[in-house]
C-alpha cells in the first residue's frame, strides 16, 4: 500500500543556473573533500595523503543560497572555507577518470562553514566530524555556471575576502586531487547521480567569522559568493 507523508516533505534545494532563468539544479547529496590543498593541510597541522582522498558529507538541507545568515548555533569558532563546487548532471559508479568530466553539469563558488571548535574536539576524541561540519546553512553556494561556459579547469584564481581583506588566495590547479580523480574515486564508493555536489576542499587562510562579518568569495569565470553574518 502506498504511504502518504504525515507532515509536509521538504523539496530538494534548487540552485539557480546562470543563463537558464526559471530553472534550478535540484541538490541530492553534498560530498566534501578534505585536505585538497597542501598549504591548507599544513596550516591545520596535517600532511596530504597522496594515496587516498577522504570525504565528509553534509545534508542537502545544509545548503544555503541566502546572502545573509545568522551566526551558527553551538559554536564560538565558526570558520569560512572557500571552495570550488562541482555539480554532477549524470549518474554512474566505477567511472574511469577519462569519463569523469562527462558527468559534470557545472561549477559554483561555495563556502564550507565549519564549527572549528566542535571539529577539533571531535578530532581529539577520534569521533566523527558531523557536529563540526553538517549543520544548518553550513553549505553556502552561489549560482551555477554550466561546465561548457566555464571551460577547462586550470589556473583559475580562487579567493576569499573577509571584510574586504584577502584571506584566501590560490589557484584551482593547486588542488592535490583533480576533479576527474575525485569523481572517479568517489564513484568507487557511491552510485553518483545527477544532483550530487562535490565541495573540492579549501586553500590555506581559513579563519573565524563574527557577527557582522562579510565574506566575498570569487573564482575566475564563476558568479561570486557574498554572505553577511548577522
Ligand atoms: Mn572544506
Amino acid at each position: 500500500m502506498a504511504l502518504t507523508p504525515v507532515f509536509p516533505v521538504s523539496p530538494p534545494p534548487l540552485v539557480p543556473i546562470t543563463g537558464q532563468p526559471g530553472q534550478g539544479f535540484a541538490v541530492h547529496r553534498i560530498f566534501c573533500v578534505g585536505r585538497n590543498y597542501a598549504a591548507h593541510a599544513a596550516e591545520m597541522g596535517n600532511e596530504v595523503d597522496r594515496e587516498a582522498p577522504f570525504y565528509f558529507t553534509k545534508s542537502a538541507h545544509a545548503l544555503c543560497l541566502d546572502d545573509s545568515i545568522r551566526y551558527p548555533l553551538g559554536t564560538t569558532d565558526c570558520h569560512y572555507e572557500m571552495e570550488f563546487v562541482v555539480a554532477l548532471g549524470a549518474g554512474a559508479h566505477n567511472v574511469p577518470e577519462a569519463a569523469a568530466m562527462d558527468m559534470v553539469f557545472g561549477y559554483a563558488c561555495g563556502i564550507d562553514l565549519t564549527r572549528r571548535d566542535l571539529q577539533a574536539a571531535a578530532k581529539d576524541k577520534r569521533r566523527p566530524w558531523d557536529l563540526g561540519k553538517d549543520f544548518e546553512n553550513s553549505a553556502l553556494i552561489a549560482p551555477l555556471t554550466r561546465a561548457a561556459d566555464f571551460g577547462q579547469i586550470g589556473p583559475q584564481s580562487i579567493t576569499l575576502e573577509h571584510d574586504g581583506d584577502v584571506a584566501q588566495s590560490a589557484l584551482l590547479s593547486d588542488m592535490v586531487w583533480s576533479v576527474p580523480e575525485i569523481i572517479s574515486h568517489l564513484s568507487r564508493y557511491y552510485h553518483l547521480r545527477a544532483g550530487d555536489l562535490i565541495y573540492t576542499g579549501t586553500p590555506a587562510g581559513v579563519g573565524p567569522v563574527q557577527s557582522g562579518s562579510h565574506l566575498c568569495g570569487q573564482i575566475d569565470g564563476l558568479s561570486p559568493i557574498r554572505v553577511g553574518i548577522t
